[in-house]
């Protein structure tokens, strides 16, 4: 795996209130099933942990997702708009919300809520 893909995965998981330390790296829970997740320490995630952009990477720039991607800092990669999900989870919400685009009620709906959730359970980067 990528350097820069395991740092955005050490970014999520390091600002994440539910993340705990294990003595082989990191356990949290998938941002929308609640599924308990692994991570190693150096950011190689364990079993169907996948990297979650919240506010799909593709909504940044466009109109209908300014409010949106203001919330998480503007930035596809901040940390306010990286969770850790489960594999399936993520396909479904790629599959749906985020390739219906920002332009559909329901899509802008369910990512909103998505991002609410991770806010609230953000808290600052550990070291
Ligand atoms: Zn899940």
């Amino acid at each position: 795996m990528r350097p820069a893909l395991r740092r955005l995965f050490l970014l999520a998981i390091e600002s994440d209130a539910l993340a705990e330390r294990t003595a082989q790296g990191w356990v949290t829970r998938c941002l929308h099933c609640r599924t308990r997740l692994h991570v190693a320490s150096d950011g190689t995630p364990g079993g169907s942990a996948s990297l979650e952009h919240v506010v799909p990477r593709a909504w940044f720039g466009k109109r209908a997702a300014e409010a949106l991607a203001a919330r998480v800092g503007g930035d596809a990669d901040d940390a306010r708009n990286l969770g850790v999900a489960c594999a399936r989870c993520n396909q479904d919400k790629g599959k749906g919300p985020d390739a219906r685009g920002p332009a559909d009620a329901r899509a802008l709906e369910v990512v909103s809520t998505l991002v609410d959730r991770r806010l609230q359970r953000w808290r600052p980067p550990l070291a």
